[in-house]
């Protein structure tokens, strides 16, 4: 070769592999940039409302995945399932783009077998890059927010876990409480059971140690525990299940509630999944028969009086499964439900929102189901609201706790009160009210408690303002999940419930409002709406 042809040959070689070398780059960019935007909008998105917890069906076979994969698991579990799913699949397909980007004409001297092997090292690497870029968008979404208006998990998961505010219901566990037992028991209307003025209220019980508590109320002469498939996601139920180990099951009343883990079960359920609900609660509590079993939540009357849960219920009755049909509802239509329960006789129990304060109506509801079907009455939402972030004030004086049993205690129609034992501290706080009679200093208790939630407290049976949203949001579920969130400190469960609703509070964004005025408790609607959807949503 002559020296000119040889200096042509370097020219041309070096002119390749400088194309070879801007070729490689940009498919390796194109992999990259292009597998960082599909994790974050593909995966991050699977992940991010996979941890809010949303109903499982709202992912890509998510009934299939929880049924099978984790029917006992805290979230929907299919949202964690897809986006690792994905983020695999993103891995794959970024490999083999690579590979396609990057595929040479087969050489004449170079041997076959060589060529596939280089191919496929540079598919794997793309592969595995692809895979670290995806996960990288993954967790900018998910975890970190960012594209989003407010912050990813991490941010939100610090707050959820920094005990900021009083978790307690009174700061001070004080001394002349401890040991105290239960005083009083009352008929349970025709169920016949004489049950403890206190009822355990299981709902916010999870954890390895969450059964001690139960325990201890049991040693202290709690016989009655309220608990549900929903509450801490089956967490509640697995707790109570482990403490009923520990004592003769018949000396409980055990009542649970007609749903599963991830949330209600509609009107028109078929009677072998109603069936199928209650016999997976009996295996989570380790019994095989609850005594109650309630409508939950109920707020509408074809959820309560559907021809398959009365079905359901009468077959699992015959065969020794449950004993007693219970309807529980705290709704703005609570009213409906309640008279629809009574006139039907079919009901043995009513677990009514029931506390200081409650509008006057409500006695006489109470009443008739007393006097005219012998109902037993179970009083809910005891603590109207459980502001707890409020009760810091009330240091030296009585515990608001053990005011407000003491007024629901003062009803003799009201058979016991349910209140929620999630602190060792509640055992002896709330049963050094039992038997008690509300003295002075309780009335004033209560009426500061009234001063320092007035505008923030949103009633339970209310639903006043639900005619003016053009967009149907339900104000009073809204308003009830921040409470969750922000009172009771149970984020993650107000978050999960929030992000189940069927309308939600994205709409009072840039709204005209015409909610505003329309609350007789003088609530800034829009402004508390607003505030609880950015709370409940990660500000998404
Ligand atoms: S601010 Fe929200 S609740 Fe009020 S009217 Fe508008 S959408 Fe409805
Ligand atoms: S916001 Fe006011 S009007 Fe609306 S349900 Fe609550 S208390 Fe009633």
């Amino acid at each position: 070769m002559t020296e000119d042809g040889a200096q042509e040959s370097t020219k041309t070689r070096s002119r390749d592999s400088r194309r070879a070398w801007i070729g490689k780059s940009v498919a390796w960019a194109i992999v990259l940039v292009g597998s960082l935007l599909a994790g974050y909008a593909i995966s991050g998105e699977y992940l991010y409302h996979g941890v809010i917890g949303l109903d499982s069906s709202a992912f890509p076979a998510g009934d299939w995945v929880q049924r099978n994969l984790a029917p006992n698991a805290p979230n929907a579990v299919g949202g964690a399932v897809a986006a690792f799913a994905t983020l695999f699949g993103i891995g794959v397909a970024g490999g083999c783009l690579f590979a396609w980007l990057r595929r040479e004409p087969a050489a004449a001297n170079v041997p076959s077998g060589s060529s596939a092997r280089r191919a496929f090292l540079a598919g794997a690497m793309a592969g595995v890059g692809a895979l670290f870029a995806g996960a990288v968008g993954m967790l900018a979404n998910a975890l970190f927010g960012i594209g989003k208006s407010g912050d990813g998990w991490l941010g939100v998961g610090q707050q959820v876990n920094s005990n900021e505010g009083v978790v307690k219901t009174h700061p001070v566990w004080e001394d002349a409480w401890r040991g105290a037992r239960v005083q009083a028991y009352g008929r349970l209307g025709r169920t016949d059971w004489r049950v403890s003025d206190t009822v355990l209220g299981a709902g916010r019980l999870r954890g390895d140690d969450a059964w001690k508590i139960v325990k201890t109320a049991f040693d202290r002469g709690v016989n009655y525990v309220d608990t549900a498939p929903d509450y801490s996601t089956a967490g509640s139920e697995l707790a109570v299940g482990r403490a009923l180990r520990e004592i003769p099951r018949d000396q409980i009343f055990l009542a649970t509630k007609f749903c599963t883990p991830l949330g209600h079960l509609p009107a028109g359920t078929s009677v072998a999944r109603y069936r199928e609900v209650v016999e997976e609660s009996l295996a989570r509590l380790g019994t095989d028969y609850v005594d109650l079993v309630h409508v939950h939540s109920c707020d509408e009357t074809a959820r309560l009086m559907d021809p398959n849960v009365h079905e359901a219920f009468d077959r699992l009755k015959e065969e020794g499964k449950v004993r007693f049909l219970g309807v529980s509802t705290h709704t703005p239509r609570l009213v409906d439900v309640a008279t629809r329960a009574i006139d039907s006789g079919r009901f043995d129990v009513m677990m009514l929102a029931y506390h200081h304060g409650i509008w006057p109506m409500l006695p006489a509801i109470i009443d008739r189901a007393h006097d005219e079907q012998d109902m037993g009455i179970v009083a809910m939402k005891t603590l109207k609201g459980a502001k707890h972030k409020n009760l810091e004030g009330f240091h030296d004086a009585n515990s608001y706790a053990q005011a407000a049993l003491r007024w629901v205690h003062e009803n003799p129609k009201v058979s016991c009160a349910v209140i929620s034992f999630f602190e060792m501290q509640h055992v002896d706080e709330y049963l050094a009210a039992s038997g008690g009679r509300l003295a002075s200093t309780d009335r004033e208790v209560l009426h500061r408690y009234d001063q320092a939630i007035v505008g923030s407290y949103c009633a339970p049976h209310c639903g006043a303002c639900l005619s003016s949203c053009p967009e149907g949001v339900p104000i009073h579920d809204v308003l009830r999940h921040r409470m969750y969130f922000e009172d009771y400190r149970a984020e993650r469960d107000a978050m999960e419930r929030y992000a189940k609703l069927p309308v939600n509070a994205s709409a009072c964004v840039g709204c005209s409002a015409p909610c505003l005025g329309s609350c007789p408790l003088g609530i800034a609607i829009p402004e508390r709406t607003r505030g609880a959807h950015a709370l409940l949503t990660l500000g998404a």
